[in-house]
């Protein structure tokens, strides 16, 4: 068991481009919104998925949404990759209240009978992977709403 109780480091070397151009994403929740038909999207995109307008602008999506699924197993890709986890983790299906649907994480979750379709989440940022220079990434991830 380890002594300190984090995720697991990312196995590939760390991309500071891709961190870069991934960093609104990450960090601020951040879409793409189509200014000719409205629609959005996450994660964000240079075409509209709607009507292939070029015109998208950068779009900060809600900060608060419900639970649509909840991912019962444990994460078997890390499973076989030899990992053990080293804390329960509550992967799940959100839709934000602007309607965007997305997968993350609930994190501090102290009643797991709290987690159920329609439980109410916000956005928060949490350490997200260790990068094999030993910097911490961080990312979205959910807490359920009070
Ligand atoms: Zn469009």
């Amino acid at each position: 068991m380890s002594l300190y109780p984090e995720h697991i480091h990312r196995m590939t070397t760390a991309s500071m481009l891709r961190e870069w151009r991934e960093h609104g994403g990450k960090y601020r929740l951040e879409g793409s919104r189509c200014q000719e038909c409205g629609e959005i999207f996450f994660p964000r995109r240079s075409v509209c998925g709607a009507c292939n307008s070029l015109r998208v602008e950068p779009y900060r999506c809600a900060r608060t949404g419900a639970i649509v699924a909840i991912s019962e197993a444990a994460n078997p890709i890390l499973a076989g990759m030899g990992y053990g986890e080293t804390m329960p983790r509550h992967m799940v299906m959100l839709k934000l209240d602007d309607g965007i649907g997305l997968a993350s994480e609930v994190v501090d979750v102290l009643d797991p009978s709290q987690l159920k379709i329609g439980s109410r989440v916000r956005m928060v940022i949490r350490k997200h992977v260790r990068e094999s220079n030993l910097a911490w990434q961080y990312a979205y991830k959910f807490v359920l709403e009070d």
